[in-house]
């Protein structure tokens, strides 16, 4: 099969054709239809995130149809040609304290798709089959895709900035541009802020419900009840914390950030709360993949076929991208 491998940090992905996985016990291989392209795969290319599998098939939202079943049990959770998900969380361990607890996004033993386990970036996947969702009808697989990473941890991200009914969006790329539709559906008010001078992903915002737009480094007209960083920019965190109300929560959605610079307690006092969103929960998914359709969420993607999966990177990076990057890995785009 064709697949884009990462063969060490900071090295261009290689376009290469390798043997077909093979599903194992209690898993599925999926026929990747669409893959979306999201931030934490740059951390990983990037060697920001430590340890990845090399080499290494990156793509954690990833969209297939289920091609073999593997022996044991849950392999048999889906039936052949199902269209199904992949997402961020590839296997938790079921017995450690976050697990039995219900927050398994905190496994200590937690293993991650297109990170420690291959991804989408390739014509097929395996995957545990009880960590893939079933893709709601009403979306295309390219605009399944960013769902799954974008969206899910988007909504995770919204869930933990709490019932703010004014909430700030740092950083427009494709998790705020679907988080916002779903806080605009809940009756927030939204205000989005861009890089300095991002003309294009301010007019996107807008068009995406925001009320009010601006950049990173302009503060907002009014305080905020809470804000979600989705940029990489520890500097944006005593910003964010300055922008909200007292008793307002500032939620980092990333992996990973650059170091925060030291600030003035004062900025904190008033029972102001800075926290992280660490990956998901299957509980998240079946809840935001429910709830999409409702909304409806409308993702935007730009498509690239598989061998651009690079340009789509370097396209991510520049901030280039509107909406979300998606690779069209079998090259069908717009199928229903
Ligand atoms: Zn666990
Ligand atoms: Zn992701």
């Amino acid at each position: 099969m064709r697949a884009m491998i990462l063969d060490a940090p900071r090295r261009p992905l290689r376009a290469a054709e390798v043997p077909r996985p093979e599903p194992g016990p209690g898993q599925v291989r999926l026929a990747v239809t669409a893959c979306g392209v999201c931030r934490t795969d740059l951390h990983v290319a990037d060697g920001e995130l430590p340890d990845p599998k090399l080499p290494l098939v990156l793509g954690h939202e990833i969209v297939g149809t289920v091609a073999a079943t593997g022996q044991g049990p849950g392999g048999d959770r889906f039936r052949t040609g199902q269209r199904v998900g992949v997402p961020w969380l590839g296997w938790s361990c079921g017995a450690c304290r976050y697990c039995r607890a219900g927050r398994e996004n905190l496994c200590d033993r937690a293993r991650f798709t297109g990170y420690q386990i291959d991804g989408g970036y390739a014509e097929h996947t395996v995957a545990d089959a009880r960590f893939c969702f079933p893709i709601p009808d009403a979306y295309s697989d390219l605009h399944a895709a960013p769902l799954l990473c974008a969206g899910l941890i988007g909504y995770r991200s919204l869930v933990a900035a709490g019932d703010a009914e004014r909430l700030g969006l740092y950083g427009f790329g494709a998790a705020a541009h679907i988080v916002a539709q779903v806080a605009r559906h809940q009756g927030r008010r939204v205000f989005a802020f861009t890089r300095p001078g991002d003309a294009a992903a301010q007019q996107f915002a807008l068009e995406l419900g925001a009320e009010w737009v601006g950049a990173s480094d302009v503060p907002p007209p009014e305080p905020l009840d809470a804000a979600i960083i989705f940029a990489p920019a520890g500097a944006l965190v005593p910003v964010a914390l300055r922008a909200v109300a007292k008793g307002g929560t500032v939620v980092c959605a990333g992996i990973h950030m650059s170091d925060i610079p030291a600030f003035p307690y004062d900025i904190l006092w008033g029972e102001r709360v800075i926290r992280s969103v660490a990956n998901l929960t299957r509980n998240d998914g079946e809840e935001f993949l429910a709830l999409a359709p409702k909304v409806p969420v409308r993702t935007q993607v730009e498509p690239y076929p598989l061998e651009r999966a690079n340009e789509a990177l370097e396209n991510l990076r520049a901030g280039r991208v509107r909406g979300a990057a998606v690779l069209d890995v079998d090259g069908r785009t717009g199928r229903g």
